[in-house]
């Protein structure tokens, strides 16, 4: 249930309502809109009723809340949310271009890498120190070390950190490094590190689990922001399905269903998406021409030395013609942020 105050309604009047919603045992939630303020009612277990808010003073109107998500719904913020990391900035009308290697290798790698696809306009480098992988046997990450040469980058670049926190423990260390907080697909539903994640004060990239419905993916951005983190962004990285061409399906109809369920900004990851280099810069359009509010990918300049993911890495010259690619997509505002040089 959302309780809507009238547009002159002061804030007496709203925490009136608060002090109404949480004298009857539920959660308040004020949330500031451009023209009203409206407070969601939280955690109610059935059906709310209306009346004893609809006769307090300020109150327009009480509006049923019909999805099982709340924060994350339209129906609670109907505009679009905008996430600031600096001078970069994600959803509304602001593309993000995040780009890196699968794993941070050595500082050598990363800032090689970095330097390049800065040169491309990406202000956003990631890059995981902590790697969920299939084989314990195979390359873990680098852990602290990594974060180390993550810190590097940024002190060397001006860009951006995005990396990967692989569970709650660590989430504490990751977040001191990032300036987006990574989730990957495998951990989409591990609800302790969402929850931690929830109380972070960092941006959270919530990749989509690889079986994962968009109810499931916005419910997992629910137990973010019901911790009091607004700021997640969603991205979809490509689910399982018996296609073998690639290394999962890219659900592209994800773009615009989430656009309509949730204000959240939504990006995409095609190298995860496809799993091969040469499926990554068409897919990168289509994804943006659907209406992706940005991209993350995948870029190596010796894939084939890579520890991880080597055959889905653009080369940079590669990641370069992926930029020039979805400049045709792009608003002029945006085209002008992403050409705009290093910060
Ligand atoms: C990654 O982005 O490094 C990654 C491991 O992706 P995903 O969680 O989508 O598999
Ligand atoms: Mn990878």
């Amino acid at each position: 249930m959302l309780v809507v105050m009238k547009r002159q309604a002061t804030d007496e009047e709203v925490q009136q309502v608060v002090r109404a919603i949480e004298g009857a045992g539920y959660v308040a939630r004020i949330i500031a809109g451009g023209e009203r303020v409206a407070i969601g009612i939280l955690q109610n277990l059935g059906p709310v009723d209306p009346t004893p808010f609809l006769h307090l003073p300020g109150v327009t109107e009480a509006i049923p809340v019909t999805k099982p998500y709340k924060l994350v719904s339209r129906e609670f913020s109907p505009a679009d949310t905008v996430i600031r990391v600096g001078e970069g900035a994600v959803g509304g009308d602001h593309f993000m271009l995040i780009a890196g290697p699968c794993a941070v290798e050595s500082e050598e790698q990363a800032l090689t890498i970095a330097r390049e696809i800065q040169r491309s306009g990406a202000k956003f480098f990631r890059g995981g120190a902590y790697k969920p992988r299939t084989s314990p046997y195979s390359f873990q990450g680098l852990g602290e070390a990594g974060l180390k040469i993550l810190a590097r980058v940024r002190q060397e670049t001006g860009l951006y950190i995005v990396t990967e926190a692989l569970d709650h423990e660590i989430c504490d260390l990751v977040e001191e490094y990032a300036d987006i907080i990574q989730i990957g697909a495998r951990n989409m539903q591990n609800f302790s590190l969402l929850r931690r994640a929830g109380r972070a004060r960092k941006p959270i990239l919530l990749k989509r689990g690889m079986a994962a419905t968009i109810q499931e993916l916005l419910m997992a951005a629910e137990y973010i922001m019901s911790e009091g983190n607004p700021q997640v962004i969603l991205c979809e990285r490509g689910v399982r399905t018996f296609a073998d061409h690639s290394r999962n399906t890219l659900d592209l109809s994800a773009i615009p269903v989430v656009r309509k369920e949730s204000p959240l900004p939504i990006i995409v990851d095609p190298s995860h998406g496809c799993g091969r280099r040469d499926q990554v810069i068409p897919m990168s359009r289509a994804a943006v021409a659907a209406g992706a509010q940005g991209l993350m990918v995948e870029v190596h300049h010796e894939p084939h030395k890579a520890l991880s993911d080597g055959p889905q890495a653009l080369f940079p010259a590669q990641f370069e013609e992926l930029v020039r690619g979805i400049l045709p997509f792009l608003t002029e505002a945006q085209q002008v942020e992403l050409l705009s040089g290093p910060r």
